[in-house]
């Protein structure tokens, strides 16, 4: 089977042919580097890791687009004349640019946490003002955008005569015109006076004196709309035409409704081939936001300083209870779904560390042909999935059948001779290709920072010296020294010992 990809542009999942063959294009919404990213932030990084470390896994050259939004742009309609970055300087006392380096440094530092790989390019707002003024430029050249007191507003109306307006996001143009209308209260704040339509967004806001992240441009000083930015970049790093462009749901409408239109008109072609959305993370049920009191920011998540978590959570237990479920479906968070996640993870983990150690039969006949059988469809349905719109749920659920065979083979109750060599082989290969190399996962105690496993194995050394010289008080006391700070030492037959944290 070869990659499908569902593709929200048209809803339905399409066969993966790059614009250029072996070559893959991909561009994902970066973050706002106004706050703290929260653990909204994680799935869509998360989700676009996986897609991007498969693309690689299936031999394409990668160039991964991920761009930082450090420019006041408009966050939402309604609010659209409010500078989220040069109001939080305010607040905070600090230089806007201070404040986008201090953002964008724990942003980087979350996705270390994280084991995302770094973009190919990570491309600035602020950084591209002249391909967003040339890009405004030409929209006004063709009769798109039209300027009015030093700002620029698309022309919607015009755009969804002759094109496909709405379709991505599903809305219908009526539907905005109206519920445009109905928002008085936010007339003047979004500049409504100033449009033609009410369903015009701004490409180009002239800044009011306050405003201190502004520009000089042909229409007077001035900072860009949000989506100009995206459409800039990702067709000066990938082309008029590319074909992969990602991010939340929640950017289906305006951001990437909206983006589609200025590049169709700019690029006279549609820029992107394949859409795709990752679906929300709702916290116990509820839509997570600052009115529910129930935003958990990444630092509060691995420190575990929130009121509604019990315990500190390591980043590769959040990036596997990310990967249980499908990109697309909706995704319930709490602290007692991440605890089993823990679990499960540690449990999977344990069997992968097991299985690469274990020797190999000297032998290639299985005792067991129908178990062989067994494992090897396993193994072959995991690309499988993959390949069908990157199911990792499915994934998992493989490998977790295959971990009992890894445990019963380890305590002598499946013979290692049940199984051939190869297949025992291509087990091995099958778990460190999809636990670590796809899906970028790392044991909980060898973290980015982790140095227990290290020290276990000396502690370990240490006492197994001690016991081969009768010295028990040594020995028992390096264990229950260990047990006392959560750390359980298991003794083997064959005179080793293994530890878990209890
Ligand atoms: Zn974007």
């Amino acid at each position: 089977m070869a990659l499908h990809i569902y593709n929200s542009y048209s809803r339905t999942k399409e066969l993966f042919e790059p614009v250029t063959p072996g070559h893959v294009g991909l561009y994902v919404c970066g973050p706002t580097v106004s706050g703290e990213s929260h653990l909204g932030h994680a799935r869509p990084y998360i989700s676009f890791d996986i897609v991007y470390r498969y693309l690689l896994h299936k031999g394409y050259k990668v160039r991964y687009v991920r761009n930082i939004t450090d420019a006041g742009h408009f966050e939402e309609e309604g609010r659209e004349a409010e500078d989220k970055v040069s109001t939080k300087a305010q607040l905070e006392r600090l230089e806007p640019m201070e404040l986008v380096q201090k953002y964008t440094n724990l942003f980087h530092w979350a996705m270390q946490q994280f084991n995302c790989l770094e973009p190919s390019i990570e491309p600035t707002a602020t950084g591209h003002i002249v391909e967003q003024i040339g890009m405004i430029e030409t929209l006004i050249e063709k009769g798109y955008a039209y300027a009015v007191n030093g700002s620029v507003y698309f022309n919607v109306k015009k755009y969804a005569a002759g094109y496909d307006y709405g379709k991505l996001s599903g809305r219908v143009l009526d539907e905005l015109l109206e519920s445009a209308n109905r928002d008085q209260v936010s007339r003047t704040l979004e500049g409504q006076d100033e449009k033609r339509d009410p369903a015009d967004f701004a490409l180009w806001k002239a800044a009011p004196p306050e405003h201190i992240m502004r520009w000089k441009s042909p229409w007077g000083e001035g900072f860009p709309g949000w989506h100009i930015e995206c459409s800039a970049m990702a067709t000066k790093y990938l082309g008029k035409q590319f074909d992969i462009h990602g991010g939340g749901m929640d950017l289906l409408f305006p951001h990437h409704e909206s983006e589609i239109a200025q590049s169709t008109i700019c690029n006279n072609c549609a820029p992107v081939k394949y859409w795709m959305h990752n679906n929300m993370i709702t916290i116990n049920g509820r839509k997570m936001g600052k009115s529910y009191n129930n935003v958990i920011k990444l630092t509060e998540l691995f420190s575990g300083e929130h009121a509604l978590l019990s315990q500190p959570f390591h980043p590769m237990t959040v990036r596997f209870f990310i990967l249980q479920s499908h990109y697309r479906s909706p995704l319930d968070f709490s602290n007692d779904a991440l605890l089993s996640s823990e679990k499960a993870f540690r449990r999977l983990w344990e069997a992968h560390q097991i299985l690469q150690k274990m020797e190999e039969p000297d032998q290639d006949h299985a005792d067991n042909p129908t178990l062989d059988q067994q494992i090897n469809d396993w193994i072959r349905d995991l690309e499988t999935f993959m390949d069908d719109d990157f199911s990792t749920a499915k994934v998992i659920a493989n490998l977790f059948e295959m971990a009992p065979v890894i445990n019963s083979m380890k305590d002598g109750h499946i013979a290692k001779t049940a199984i051939r060599k190869d297949t025992l082989r291509s087990m091995k290969a099958t778990f460190s290709l999809f636990l670590e190399t796809i899906f970028g996962l790392q044991g909980i105690e060898a973290g980015p920072t982790g140095v227990l496993s290290p020290v276990m194995e000396l502690l370990l050394e240490i006492r197994k010296e001690a016991k081969s010289k009768k010295d028990f008080a040594t020995s028992d006391r390096i264990r229950n020294r260990l047990n006392d700070i959560g750390i359980v030492i298991k003794d083997e037959k064959d005179g080793n010992s293994s530890w878990q944290l209890s």
